[in-house]
């Protein structure tokens, strides 16, 4: 068998589009356009690049982007005064403090500090926290565009064995507390389960997000799965050169998935989208206005 490819790129396009669509009514019905507050600490290029993406995409959809960079040296006290001073800034429907931090700064202290209302990101506790209790919250956006792109795929996720590789606050466990939601049947894998081919094995959807170049292989699947690669691992190929791959071995595994992600072009451009629609949607619940039918 040769799966499908599971095109995130279109997905995405598409939804960034639906998105941009639905921003116009919002000014209308505000004034104002919805805005996304971006913040890097420091110039790591990896985060620099995203945060230039972050930027455009938000103009793009035609709502307001404002960038914050503070120097690496900076003080997790003068962090936290600007992420107060977004919160109180009524311009600002979503704030995304880009991780990780410098080591000198504790991540968790100064996401504490967001307003739940504004966590497009969705790491704040109060929304790890309503999704893990099934009420309505601002979920991550990688697992958010995971779910999007299994649904369009799978329509009713009801009673399938789902896997999950990873249990990190950003992708595994919120992953994992979506699909139950949808009401899989759901295991979550990690770096100390025993015999992990053979738990992978049992999904109708595995989603790998560990962070191992290649782990995944195909005859660790069950034929047909629904495959989610959610990794972004930089490997050498020889001369000096490199290539982005996933955490599934994508040639071995695409000869017994029934479809798959690839990478690039899976779930990475998913992220974006979603935090534009996070955006939106955090816009309209400031305004009390209901988010536009289908986000
Ligand atoms: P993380 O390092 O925080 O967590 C990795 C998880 O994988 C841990 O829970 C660990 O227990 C598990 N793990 C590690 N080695 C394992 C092994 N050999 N077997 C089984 N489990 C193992 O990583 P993360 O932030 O969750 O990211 C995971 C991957 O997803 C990374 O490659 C990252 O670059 C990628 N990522 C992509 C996007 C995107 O937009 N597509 C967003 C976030 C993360």
């Amino acid at each position: 068998m040769t799966a499908e490819i599971i095109d995130g790129k279109a997905f995405a396009d598409a939804l960034r589009a639906q998105v941009a669509g639905a921003v116009p009514a919002f000014v209308d019905a505000t004034g104002r356009k919805p805005g996304l507050a971006v913040v890097l600490v420091g110039d790591d290029p990896a985060s620099s690049v995203y945060v230039r993406f972050k930027g455009k995409a938000t103009l793009e959809a035609g709502m307001e982007s404002f960038e914050h960079r503070l120097p690496e040296v900076s003080g997790q006290a003068e962090l936290v005064a600007l992420v107060e001073q977004l919160n109180a800034d009524d311009r600002v429907d979503g704030i995304l403090v880009q991780l990780p931090l410098p080591g000198h700064m504790d991540d968790k202290a100064v996401i504490a500090t967001i307003d739940p209302a504004k966590d497009v990101d969705g790491f704040h506790v109060a929304n790890a926290g309503r999704l893990a209790v099934g009420e309505k919250s601002l979920v991550p956006c990688t697992p958010f565009g995971a779910l999007a792109l299994l649904k369009h795929r799978l329509g009713d996720l009801s009673g399938l064995e789902a896997v999950v590789l990873g249990r990190s606050n950003i992708v595994g466990k919120p992953m994992a507390q979506l699909l139950l939601q949808q009401n899989c049947t759901v295991t979550i894998a990690h770096s100390r389960t025993r015999n992990l081919p053979d738990v992978v094995r049992r999904g109708d959807i595995v989603i790998a997000a560990v962070g191992q170049p290649q782990l995944v292989r195909g005859d660790w699947l069950k034929p047909g799965a629904t495959v989610i690669d959610v990794g972004i691992n930089r490997i050498q190929i020889g001369d000096g050169k490199t290539r982005l791959v996933g955490d599934v071995d994508f040639d071995s595994a695409k000869e017994v998935a029934g479809a798959i992600t690839p990478v690039p072009g899976g779930v990475g451009p998913m992220t974006i989208a979603v935090l534009l629609r996070n955006t939106l949607v955090a816009a309209h619940a400031r305004h009390d206005l209901r988010a536009p039918e289908g986000l």
